[in-house]
């Protein structure tokens, strides 16, 4: 055993071999989970101009000094003015102008007035045409209600950085400034196919000694949700012609990483490791964890390849561990730390001292986490996967935990009640 790489030390030595793909220019709204490889700045102030941050009236504060609801100020208006117009006149003693949210503030008016401080709400004519006059019933300050140029954002401003991976709120913002264009790093292309004789695609029907293929899925939803451009090829059988044709098939189909299924162990017909030797490097083999040890690493004619085990939650448990992390890195985004949290015990754990990811399930009660296993642990058994909602982390070393102890949960889904 103390010749396996441990799982931190497999991750390292795997990170060290992959380097992030070259940025190119991406229409910002196709930029979104992308990372930027350039500082974004604002070429505008935003908002552009002073505008209305309610609906209401424009006034001069100094003329509404003394308003209350017994001594209403009495104001004309003499403008109506919308969102997206312009402003026809300014506003001098006396004089109020209707005015919408988001509608420039005319010259004059230092404040706005919420329509329900008037008159104008309580007769209930806030939809009606312009009102000759206005009684305001409120006071106010300058400025109030006023959203001043640049508020938010002044031009030059650096707004984000090279290094940031973009959410939605990013390209909302690059959007409200006019900015259609982003360098960012592209998602890398992860090719996958499962190897195995045994295997049927979903569709056909099962006969004697056959299985679905139901890793290639997995693998690829994976993918796809950690931002891989995802191409599944058809099952390689278990002859080293076949494996061979896949991984050329890959490199035809420009893969950046290559993440195969089963055929990576000590078995018979476990060609895919000696494939990828005949054509390229296996610089990693076996980690000390449980499930997924026979996870391989390596190059084919220099695109990375991972071979995953064949069991399923093997294969899911490496994808997570190992492959996330080359995704990322090849996306050009900063390696996170894993979602992970503490949970109490509700029943003994034992383990073999491996670094162990168990399926669990953890339920939050009073502000703390309680975890228990979830179903047979049998790296075969896919259920118990999906009746999982976190991986149950025994660290190395570890061969009990009682109950009552903590170990690290590790979330698969982003809201615990979700599951
Ligand atoms: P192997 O890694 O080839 O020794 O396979 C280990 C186990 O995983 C065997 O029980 C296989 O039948 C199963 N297996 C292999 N490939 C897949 C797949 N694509 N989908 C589901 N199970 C698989
Ligand atoms: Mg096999």
């Amino acid at each position: 055993v103390s010749e396996l790489l441990s799982v931190r030390e497999a991750q390292d030595k795997i990170l060290a071999e992959v380097s992030t793909l070259p940025a190119t220019i991406y229409p910002f709204e196709q930029a979104i989970n992308h990372v930027l490889a350039e500082e974004i700045i604002a070429g505008i102030n935003l908002p552009p101009f002073p505008n209305s941050g309610m609906d209401g009236f424009a006034v001069r504060s100094a003329d509404v000094s003394s308003a209350s609801r017994n001594h209403p100020a009495v104001l004309k208006v003499v403008a109506d003015i919308s969102a997206g117009s312009q402003i026809s006149r300014a506003i001098t003693i006396g004089e109020a102008a209707r005015i919408m949210t988001g509608a420039p503030i005319p010259p004059g008016a230092d404040a706005i007035i919420p329509v329900e401080e008037t008159n104008v709400f309580s007769l209930n004519q806030a939809n009606a045409a312009t009102p000759e006059t206005v009684e305001i019933i409120q006071t106010t300050a300058p400025g109030k209600y006023i959203r001043p140029e640049g508020q938010d954002i002044h031009q030059g401003e650096t707004i984000l950085h090279a290094g940031r991976r973009l959410q939605p709120q990013d390209v909302g913002l690059l959007a409200a400034l006019g900015v259609t264009t982003v360098r960012v790093h592209p998602h890398p292309k992860v090719v996958i196919f499962s190897t195995g004789d045994e295997l049927l695609e979903p569709a056909e029907p099962l006969t004697p000694g056959k299985i679905h293929n139901s890793n290639s899925y997995t693998l690829a939803s994976l993918a796809r949700k950690y931002c891989g451009e995802v191409l599944v090829l058809p099952i390689a059988s278990d002859r080293e012609e076949d494996i061979r044709l896949r991984f050329e098939q890959a490199l035809q189909e420009k893969a950046d990483l290559i993440v195969t299924s089963a055929g990576v162990s000590v078995g018979v017909h476990d060609y895919v490791r000696k494939v990828v030797e005949e054509s390229g490097q296996l610089k990693l083999w076996r980690v000390n964890m449980r499930p997924g040890k026979p996870v391989a690493f390596g190059s084919y004619r220099g695109t990375p390849v991972f071979g995953l085990p064949g069991n399923p939650v093997s294969s899911y448990v490496g994808f997570l561990v190992f492959v996330v992390p080359v995704i990322m890195k090849l996306a050009g985004a900063p390696i996170g730390s894993k979602p992970v949290a503490t949970a109490i015990l509700e029943e003994p754990i034992e383990s073999d001292g491996r670094e162990s990811y168990l399926r669990a399930i953890v339920a939050q009660k009073d502000g703390q986490y309680f975890a228990r296993l979830a179903g047979h642990q049998g790296s075969g058994n896919l259920f118990s996967l999906v009746q999982a909602n976190a991986l149950l982390i025994v660290p190395s070393g570890v061969k009990s935990l009682s109950v009552g102890t903590k170990a690290d949960v590790w979330f698969l889904n982003d809201y615990l009640q979700g599951n």
